[in-house]
């Protein structure tokens, strides 16, 4: 329901915003269309305010002023809102198709393979899916234009069109997986990757662990170095764990000073010898800060629980084995790894 409305509500933007970019000579891409979906929704009156500033002075709306406008007012908003960017983009999507269902009526097989595009486009696909139907539609609009040369010119604008939006698309998707602070992944691109590989598991029984880190007494931390160096020391964590893993290894940022690594075909037993590893390593280094002064922070220690795979779990059932381990290993006094053989 809620999304049904957030749908009508989008469209009715859509229908405020496209005509008023075209207008202003702005080009549909996600990020200036995320710029105008603000402007017509009022929900940032400062962004509204510096918009109608610049068209009341006519200023023209170059490449550069879009970007301006994007990095001041939409940049910094958090993964969520680019989500809902994306369900925008769908509408647009949905709308440059319309405008290829009309320029292509009458071709008849071309006809159905739009019908089922659009379809799919009510499935409420996930980006992913988006990005490869909007593949599928430009291959199509391609193969038209091979076969009827009059429509030439029109499609192989749409065409293009669709790919730069495509290319777009998956930009804002890597932006919406990725964790600010870190770069490195965040809980959503961990809970899509580790369904993944929950399917792969109820297949064919394949190993794979996961291993839950936190930084030990970081409040502490905080308090005695301030929030920034702690900021830093988490991105340092955060390097660590990546240059310690290999290949198909998959680092996230779970959330605050918490990690989470899951180890795809990887017995326990390495699983655990990687998880004493990452643990050395972090509380072996001696932090310090500053290039001249190089302030020392001492050392830094995590606590690790470790879980693997087992018939009938789910993310949740996985998860809460790991951290069940992970206390135990903090009320065993924290920088140790902790396991339970079931
Ligand atoms: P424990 O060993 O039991 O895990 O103790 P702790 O202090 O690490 O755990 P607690 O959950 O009490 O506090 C977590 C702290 O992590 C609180 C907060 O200061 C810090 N933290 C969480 N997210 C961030 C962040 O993004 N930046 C910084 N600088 N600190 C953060
Ligand atoms: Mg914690
Ligand atoms: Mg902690």
């Amino acid at each position: 329901m809620q999304h049904n409305q957030n749908i009508e509500q989008t469209a009715d933007i859509l229908r405020l915003a496209v005509p008023k970019m075209t207008d202003l000579d702005i080009p549909i891409t996600p990020e200036n269309y995320a710029i105008w979906y603000d402007y017509f929704a009022e929900t940032n009156l400062n962004l509204k305010r510096a918009i109608d500033g610049l068209i009341a002075n006519q200023v023209v709306f170059t490449p550069s002023v879009n970007a301006g406008l994007y990095n001041r007012f939409i940049e910094e908003r958090s993964p969520e809102i680019i989500e809902n960017v994306q369900i925008e983009t769908q509408i647009l999507i949905k709308s440059l198709f319309n405008k290829i269902e009309e320029v292509t009526e009458g071709t008849s097989s071309f006809g159905e393979n739009l019908h089922q595009f659009g379809s799919q486009l009510q499935q409420n696909p996930t980006a992913e899916e988006l990005s490869g139907l909007v593949f599928n539609l430009v291959a199509e609009v391609d193969q038209v234009i091979a076969t009827n040369a009059k429509m030439k010119t029109d499609l192989s604008a749409l065409s293009e069109e669709l790919f730069n939006l495509k290319d777009e698309m998956d930009n804002l998707s890597k932006v919406a997986m990725t964790d600010e602070l870190t770069s490195l992944n965040n809980r959503r691109a961990y809970e899509a990757f580790a369904l993944e590989q929950l399917t792969r598991f109820q297949d064919a029984q394949v190993d794979c662990c996961l291993l839950l880190i936190d930084i030990d007494h970081f409040k502490i931390f905080n308090d005695t170095y301030g929030h920034l160096i702690g900021d830093k020391v988490l991105a340092y964590v955060a390097l660590a764990l990546k240059n310690a893993v290999k290949g198909d290894d998959f680092v996230a940022r779970y959330g605050g000073e918490e990690f989470i690594i899951m180890l795809p075909d990887t017995k326990i037993a390495d699983a655990l010898t990687v998880a004493e590893k990452l643990r050395e390593r972090v509380c072996a280094k001696q932090l310090t800060i500053g290039k001249e002064t190089k302030q020392n922070l001492g050392h830094i220690t995590v606590s690790i629980g470790v879980a693997k795979f087992k018939t009938g779990d789910d993310l949740d059932t996985l998860l809460a084995r790991a951290d069940k381990q992970l206390y135990l290993a903090k009320s065993d006094g924290r920088n140790c790894v902790k396991y339970y053989q079931e």
